[in-house]
């Protein structure tokens, strides 16, 4: 496997990849790679001759009180991880290479990014969007993989893909978890013994809310409400950042479901903020 660090460097290699007739796969990742990320690895191999995988804590997402200073990193246990998952290509450029000082170009897609993660990460979307039109441009992948655990953030990659007719296959990935249903995520490490216990709950609540909607219960706000008291009793450490049902192509909020819905939850623990999410 090859490590690459430049932005020049990785494009030049890509566009050669791409002139000898080859296929390409991309997988965008911050690193600190768990499970989650090793099956975007691994669905994403056989679609492409040259696998290439990101590796890039991208400063343009993360709010000034977030946690970019503190976000894990391990490139040597990511590379060995990545090798043997098939991966061709590790990009991991510094930030200072990735964007000018002076950079001013930013991509956003305001429909689907104002509710949801949106409304407490406000520049969180628009930084992504630019992040990855960026990677898409550097790596000239044919296909890229993204995780459902970030449903909104493939939602909205999906429309700007649509959008911007740019002639890449976006894959989703279902969500990897714990046994104890908590979704895999690479802030997780963060978790106390205490929060780790009463994570799981997370998804326990939200399979108990398909089985209410499995058992005619449609009225959007009885639904959330009930999640409400649900996680208020058995998450104490946590604080509710959102719980929301939408349509799960444009994330507009939905009042009865009546079709395909996403319910999507955003959980503050005292070390970590986890988010979540149950197609219902
Ligand atoms: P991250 O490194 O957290 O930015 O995630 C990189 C990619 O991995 C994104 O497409 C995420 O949606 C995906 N991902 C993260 N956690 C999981 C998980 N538990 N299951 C499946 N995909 C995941």
């Amino acid at each position: 496997m090859e490590i690459i660090k430049n932005p020049e460097e990785l494009q030049k290699r890509a566009l050669e990849i791409r002139a000898q007739g080859k296929t390409i796969a991309l997988v965008p990742t911050m690193g600190y790679f768990h499970n989650g990320h090793l099956s975007l690895m691994q669905t994403a191999r056989p679609k492409a001759d040259v696998l290439i995988c990101s590796l890039f804590v991208n400063p343009t997402q993360f709010g000034p009180n977030e946690d970019l200073e503190s976000y894990p990193h391990d490139l040597d246990r990511d590379a060995a991880l990545a090798e043997k998952n098939g991966v061709d290509i590790l990009f991991a450029p510094d930030p200072a290479k990735m964007y000018h000082e002076n950079h001013s170009t930013w991509v956003s897609v305001p429909d689907l990014t104002q509710n949801l993660c949106g409304a407490s990460r406000p520049i969180h979307f628009r930084g992504v969007a630019t992040v990855v039109t960026k990677l898409f441009m550097l790596a000239q992948p044919n296909v890229a993989v993204f995780g459902q655990k970030d449903w909104q953030q493939l939602a909205m990659i999906k429309r700007m893909v649509r959008d911007l007719d740019i002639p890449i296959d976006i894959v989703s990935q279902p969500i990897v978890r714990e046994e104890s249903g908590l979704a895999l995520s690479s802030r997780n490490v963060y978790l106390k013994e205490d929060e780790l216990a009463q994570a799981p709950n997370i998804r326990k609540g939200l399979l108990r809310l398909k089985q209410q909607v499995d058992d005619g219960i449609v009225d959007c706000e009885v639904l959330k409400e009930n999640l409400k008291e649900f996680y208020n009793s058995e998450i104490p450490l946590g604080t509710i950042d959102y719980i929301e049902i939408v349509h799960p192509d444009d994330i507009t909020p939905l009042k009865k479901i009546n079709g395909p819905a996403l319910c999507a939850v955003a959980v503050k623990l005292i070390s970590a903020r986890l988010i979540d999410n149950i197609l219902v």
